[in-house]
């Protein structure tokens, strides 16, 4: 069988790791081979997660220690702590996707068989349906993968649909001395911010990864330039100018609900899915790193129990009811469902109720 995943993220390095067990011929593209520490978190929403993680890595014969940079006890939101009852890890997730799939075997090319090759059309029962065109690029192909994460190159829509609901970040990673170091050596979340209408939560936070290194970032519906302006003053006030910044980069987060995305389908005898963050796998306050390790192990294990064109079809049905939650969620942040909100708070970062009803009202725009 001939594979074409595109993007070397996570989701589509691990499927190529698990792919690659069962003597496939795959091609990974990336057209950036710089692997970057945009987001380092592991954070378990519950213990399934974090036994569907192990397994993975069990069968990829990866030690997930030899990757946590620091394991969170204390997160401090908006300038009260807490305590999490779920694992948190900071990975160095660049080492990771190194590890999994050398850049030497990445296909270094942007790879964008498929936008525009959707129709759209309404057939007899008056459903309106979307058809795969293939093209010459991708014919040798028995399974084209989407694992592109926020770039979505599988998914319908203009522009505009396809980003409408992802949130802007910016992000820099800092060094600072001795004494900032001991302040900051617990996982900080600041200026929560709800958007109305928006399915994503916006914050902004700072993480430490050793060594007197900091992750710190911000994830709002702003334009570019005013989160680059925002983080450098929010950066200034908390480190009191004793820093040095060592990187920074803006992205967005896919906030497209999974049920709203292409999933996956047989078109014309061709085979075609999405992986991780492409689908809209992220929660509402923009994780999708376990989802994309989660998911690619889905597709592999579908590959390898059924027939191509039913694994791919199973592997949709299954992931449309399996992560049926998440769609909720940021459905409930959208529409500002304080009972539903205040939930996903507790789950995430056990934050008693009543505290959550003051950061959520602090936090309407
Ligand atoms: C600033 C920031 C912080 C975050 N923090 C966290 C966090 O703490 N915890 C968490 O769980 N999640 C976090 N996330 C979300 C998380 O990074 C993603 O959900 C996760 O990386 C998704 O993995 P993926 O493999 O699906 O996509 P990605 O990791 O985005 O990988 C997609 C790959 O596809 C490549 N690509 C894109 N388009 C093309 C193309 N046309 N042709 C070829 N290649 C292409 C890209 O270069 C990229 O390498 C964060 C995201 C951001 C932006």
């Amino acid at each position: 069988m001939q594979v074409g995943i595109i993007g070397a993220g996570l989701a589509g390095s691990i499927l190529y790791k698990l792919l690659s067990e069962h003597g496939f011929y795959i091609d990974i593209y990336d057209h950036v081979l710089v692997r970057g520490c945009k987001s380092m978190g592991l954070i378990f929403s519950n213990k399934n997660e974090i036994l569907a993680v192990k397994k993975v890595f069990k069968i990829l014969n990866i030690d997930i220690q030899d990757y946590v940079l620091k394991e969170i006890g204390e997160v401090n939101i908006s300038g009260d702590a807490y305590f999490p009852n779920k694992k948190i890890y900071i990975i160095n997730k660049s080492k990771l996707i190194e590890d999994l799939v050398p850049r030497t075997i990445v296909t270094n090319r942007e790879f964008n068989p498929v936008i525009r090759r959707y129709t759209t059309k309404v057939i007899d029962t008056g459903i309106i349906v979307r058809e795969f065109c293939t093209e010459a690029e991708t014919k040798f192909y028995d399974l084209v993968v989407d694992a592109s994460g926020n770039t979505k190159v599988l998914q319908l829509g203009n522009v505009h649909t396809k980003y409408k609901n992802d949130i802007r970040t910016c992000q820099f990673l800092i060094a600072c001395d001795q004494n900032s170091s001991e302040k900051f050596d617990k996982f900080f979340i600041d200026e929560i911010k709800i958007h109305k209408g928006k399915p994503l939560i916006g914050y902004t936070w700072i993480a430490p990864i050793g060594d007197g290194l900091y992750h710190v970032g911000c994830a709002y519906y702003r334009n570019g330039h005013e989160l680059w302006e925002y983080l450098k003053r929010y950066v200034k006030r908390m480190f009191d100018s004793d820093y040095k910044r060592v990187c920074g980069c803006s992205s967005r987060i896919n906030g497209n609900l999974i049920s709203e995305s292409f999933v996956g389908g047989v078109y014309e005898r061709r085979c075609v899915a999405s992986v991780g963050e492409s689908m809209g796998l992220t929660t509402p306050l923009g994780h999708g790193n376990v989802y994309a390790i989660i998911s690619a192990y889905i597709l592999s294990k579908s590959i390898s129990k059924y027939e191509l064109d039913e694994a791919v079809l199973k592997y949709k049905d299954y992931m449309l009811k399996k992560f049926e939650k998440l769609d909720k969620d940021k459905k409930a942040v959208k529409s500002f469902n304080l009972l539903r909100i205040t939930r996903l708070f507790k789950e995430y970062y056990n934050i008693p109720t009543h505290e959550s009803m003051k950061i959520m009202l602090k936090s309407l725009y």
